[in-house]
C-alpha cells in the first residue's frame, strides 16, 4: 500500500560526466511518484548495461542534471500512476526498461514493464531482459539469422554476447565467436558458439577465412565498435550485413560509403528501443525470450551481484573486460 512507501531512498546519481568517481552513491534521495503512465516498482535487481558507461562518460549526453543512470531492473509494483497500465497492479512481481534504475525505486513506464512468469525465478528474469531482448532482436531484424548461416559475434563472453550464442545455437546458426581469454572462449563455447577465436593469439580474418572456405560470414554482429569495425567489413561475405550496435571499445568513426560496395554491404546501427517502441513489440519479444528461456533451458550467466554502494567497481569491471554475463546491481545494499 502508499503508506509502506517511504521519502527517501537508496541511489547513484551524478552531477557530471567522468570517470567511475562520478557516480555519488546517496540514502536521502526522494522516492519518485508514478505520473500517467507509470508504475512505482520496488527494485530487487538492477542491471548493469555497457550503455550506462556511456552516459557516464559522455560519449551518449545526458538529458539534465543531476542525472541518474540505469536501463533496466526487476522489482515489486508498489503504486500505479493514472493512464494506461496495461492490467499491471500492485504486488505484481515484473521486469521493466525504464531510466533512473539505479535505486531502490523507480518510475518505469508501464508500456515497458511485464509480469515475470511463474516459470521464471525473478533473479534471471531480472539478469536477462535487456540483452536478452538486445540478442533477440538482432538476430530477427537487424539480420534475420537462417538455420546454417555463418555469422561472426564479437565479445561472445559478454552479457550480450552469450545470449547471442545461445540463441544463434536455437536458430541453427553456424557461430563463430571471438573473446579475449582462454576462459572467455570456454563460456561462449558453453553457451553455444561453434567455433571461437581467442583474439589474442589467433588471427580473427584467418580462422574465418579457414572455416568458411574463404567466403566470409553472412552477417557480423559488432558491438565493440571502434577497433573491430575494419577488421568486421573484411570477415563478411559479398552480400553480407555488418550490424554495429555498440562502441565498447569506442565509437566507430564516419565512413565513407562507397567502401560497401566492394561486397555490396549492407550496414545498420541498430538499437534495441528503436525495435520495441510500440506495446506490441515489446510485449511480443519479451514473450518470445521467456518462452526461450524456459521451453530451451538457457543459462542466464550473472557474472555478480554488487551492492548498489559498489556501482564503481561494477563499470571498473564492465569496462576492464573483467566480466563475463550479467551485472547486477542489489539496491538495498
Ligand atoms: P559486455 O558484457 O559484452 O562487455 C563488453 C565486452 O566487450 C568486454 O568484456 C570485452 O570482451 C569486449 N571489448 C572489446 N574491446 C573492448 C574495450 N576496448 N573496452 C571494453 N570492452 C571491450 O557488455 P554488454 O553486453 O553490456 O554490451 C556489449 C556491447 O553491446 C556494448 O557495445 C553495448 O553498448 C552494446 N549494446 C547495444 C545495445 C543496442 O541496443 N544497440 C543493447 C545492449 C548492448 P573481450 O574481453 O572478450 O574482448
Amino acid at each position: 500500500t502508499m503508506a509502506s512507501i517511504p521519502k527517501t531512498m537508496k541511489g547513484v546519481i551524478m552531477e557530471k560526466n567522468g570517470g567511475t568517481e562520478v557516480l555519488q552513491y546517496k540514502t536521502d534521495l526522494p522516492v519518485p511518484e508514478p505520473k500517467e503512465g507509470q508504475i512505482l516498482i520496488k527494485n530487487d535487481f538492477v542491471g548493469v548495461n555497457f550503455i550506462d558507461t556511456y552516459f557516464r562518460t559522455g560519449l551518449y549526453p545526458a538529458p539534465h542534471w543531476p542525472y541518474m543512470l540505469g536501463r533496466e531492473s526487476e522489482g515489486t509494483i508498489v503504486a500505479t500512476g493514472s493512464g494506461e497500465t496495461y492490467n499491471l497492479s500492485t504486488g505484481d512481481r515484473v521486469v521493466c526498461l525504464s531510466e533512473a534504475t539505479y535505486a531502490e525505486y523507480t518510475a518505469a513506464p508501464a508500456a515497458k514493464a511485464t509480469k515475470i512468469p511463474d516459470s521464471l525465478p525473478p533473479k534471471t528474469a531480472a539478469a536477462a531482459l535487456l540483452q536478452g531482448l538486445t540478442a533477440l532482436t538482432l538476430i530477427r531484424e537487424a539480420y534475420h539469422v537462417n538455420k546454417g548461416d555463418w555469422v561472426l559475434v564479437h565479445a561472445a563472453a559478454g552479457g550480450t554476447g552469450l545470449w547471442l550464442c545461445q540463441l544463434l545455437k536455437a536458430v541453427g546458426a553456424n557461430t563463430i565467436g571471438t573473446a579475449s581469454t582462454a576462459e572467455k572462449v570456454a563460456l561462449a563455447k558453453k553457451a553455444g558458439a561453434t567455433h571461437m577465436v581467442n583474439y589474442s593469439q589467433e588471427d580473427v580474418k584467418a580462422r574465418v577465412d579457414e572455416l568458411t572456405g574463404g567466403k566470409g560470414v553472412a552477417a557480423v554482429f559488432d558491438g565493440v565498435g571502434k577497433s573491430t569495425f575494419d577488421l568486421s567489413l573484411d570477415c563478411l561475405a559479398r552480400k553480407g550485413s555488418l550490424l554495429s550496435f555498440g562502441n565498447a571499445s569506442g565509437a566507430v568513426p564516419p565512413l565513407a560509403i562507397a567502401r560497401l560496395s566492394a561486397k555490396n554491404v549492407k550496414l545498420m546501427r541498430p538499437t534495441l528501443f528503436n525495435f520495441i517502441v510500440t506495446r506490441e513489440e515489446f510485449d511480443g519479444y519479451t514473450q518470445e525470450l521467456f518462452d526461450f528461456i524456459v521451453k530451451d533451458k538457457m543459462d542466464v550467466s550473472i557474472h555478480e551481484t554488487y551492492a548498489l554502494s559498489e556501482v564503481a567497481r561494477a563499470h571498473n569491471d564492465l569496462e576492464g573486460r573483467k566480466t563475463s554475463g550479467k551485472l547486477l546491481l542489489d539496491p538495498s545494499k
